[in-house]
């Protein structure tokens, strides 16, 4: 089914690069949005704005009555729901279904699966991906996890089912903290969930994040669009993305490529998916699945040429995959930076109206940000304000070139986390790509305690 008119239930960066690829298309795009984003990029470009409440996103972003009604009083027949917000909510998937709305993601029934982390690991093990050693299920209670933390060795992990955005776990170093922090896991969980089931596993000492892109048609065809290595984290989140990861050889992206396609097929997936994992000495630990577009996506569509939002749109017309697995292929480094509003040096956030706007340009340059001279950046949503994402035929090429962008970007008006890129574009380790997911925040501690004394 042909797609006309497409609503972007989101905001900020990403509803700009799904409105760019829809108007690529010549799809008709609807920005939905808060009264706090009334002058956002998204809605200024999109040819159709409707405001569906006030800035607490729980009563906007998250409201599915209100975007489910601009749906329908701007007769949409799509609608993307980006990353974060409802991306990964089962209900609302099913109710944009049950309206007669293309919904331009997974089906319900595979979010729902893989948005329960005990369900997914399940799920990823019956599929023959490798798994972190841990709990079968769920765990309930200190006497239960303690026989599994003895059988795989401490330290272990306990992680909420139902966590998120590097939310929900907490790492356990022997019996009597297991004992202390089993209960309140349980509780935290529940609070911040509304679930309060956890499970265990192993806590790897000093393994690489490394994601594999995949895509399926939902009727058993499926391709994989290589890794990213998303190792460089603070608190689990990610800062800087790379693609290909500076540590994985063509023959393991082959091998896991073919284990992950493999997967995706015989569960006959659809559309656009992650599959993360863990990788500690030439071993791949699957840790979970997002089922929705990355904010990371650009470096796969750098090194790929594939614009992985229009396949996305593709696949939900029903139409096959652009290219069979065969016909991808691999072509030189790209690298992310996130820049957040947030002083790079505490990370306490630093919304504020930009009072001076200079991105950079160039060959192989690309800056996905809604950001204007004028443009006031709302207190109420996440921190990142622009991604800059920079392709070079080697790596040692793309850093130069990154090292040139960060240096023409300018966003005044607040502090923002390119000086931290620019520091860490200067460390010898991080140019040698050997770090692992635990480099970035001891090197921040180090930069810290050097700075105090
Ligand atoms: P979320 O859904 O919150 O992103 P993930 O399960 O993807 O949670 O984990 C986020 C990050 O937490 C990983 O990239 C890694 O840095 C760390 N992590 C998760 N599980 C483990 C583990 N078993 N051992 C070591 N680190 C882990």
């Amino acid at each position: 089914m042909a797609i006309n008119k497409l609503l972007i239930a989101n905001r900020g960066e990403i509803a700009l690069r799904i409105h760019r690829a829809a108007h690529e298309m010549g799809i008709k795009t609807i920005a939905v949005h808060s009264t706090a984003d009334a002058d956002a990029m998204h809605v200024r470009l999109a040819d159709e704005a409707i405001c569906i409440g006030p800035p607490s996103a729980t009563d906007s972003y998250l409201n599915i009555p209100s975007i489910i009604s601009a749906a329908e009083i701007s007769q949409a027949d799509a609608i993307h729901p980006g990353y974060g917000f409802l991306s990964e909510n089962a209900k609302f998937a099913e109710i944009v279904e049950s309206h007669g709305i293309i919904w331009i993601g997974p089906k319900p029934e595979h979010i729902e699966t893989m948005g329960d982390k005990v369900a997914a690991k399940k799920t990823a093990g019956a599929l023959g991906l490798p798994l972190v050693p841990g709990s079968a299920g769920a765990v309930e209670d200190f006497d239960e996890a303690r026989v599994i933390a003895r059988d795989i060795g401490y330290p272990v992990i306990i992680k909420a089912a139902s966590g998120g955005g590097g939310r929900g776990m907490k790492v356990v170093n022997n019996e009597e903290e297991l004992e202390s922090q089993m209960g309140q896991a349980r509780s935290e969980a529940k609070s911040a969930f509304g679930d309060a089931t956890v499970y265990i596993e192993k806590y790897l000492a000093d393994p690489r994040h490394i994601e594999f892109q995949v895509f399926g048609d939902g009727k058993g065809n499926a391709i994989h669009l290589g890794e990213r290595d998303c190792s460089l984290q603070r608190r689990h989140q990610k800062v800087l993305e790379e693609a290909p990861s500076p540590v994985i050889t063509s023959e393991e992206r082959e091998r896991m490529g073919a284990v992950v396609v493999k997967a995706m097929a015989d569960m006959a997936y659809r559309g656009a998916g992650t599959i993360e994992f863990l990788y500690e000495n030439g071993e791949f630990f699957f840790i979970e699945m997002n089922t929705r577009l990355q904010v990371e996506h650009p470096v796969t569509e750098m090194i790929t040429g594939m614009d992985l939002v229009r396949e996305q749109i593709r696949i939900a017309s029903g139409e096959p995959l652009s290219r069979t697995q065969d016909e991808i292929t691999f072509s030189g480094h790209a690298i992310e930076c996130r820049i957040n509003a947030e002083d790079p040096e505490n990370f306490t956030p630093s919304p504020g109206k930009v009072t001076a706007y200079h991105a950079p340009g160039g060959l192989f340059v690309r800056v996905d940000s809604g950001l204007y001279q004028g443009y006031s950046v709302p207190p109420y949503y996440d921190s990142m304000i622009a991604k800059l994402i920079v392709f070079g035929h080697t790596r040692e090429g793309c850093l130069m070139r990154l090292n040139r962008a960060l240096e023409e970007f300018v966003i005044e008006g607040m502090k923002t986390t390119i000086p931290l890129h620019q520091r860490l574009l200067e460390n010898a380790e991080f140019r040698s790509g050997d770090y692992t997911i635990k480099w970035l925040e001891k090197w921040l501690a180090d930069e810290r305690e050097a700075r105090e004394s």
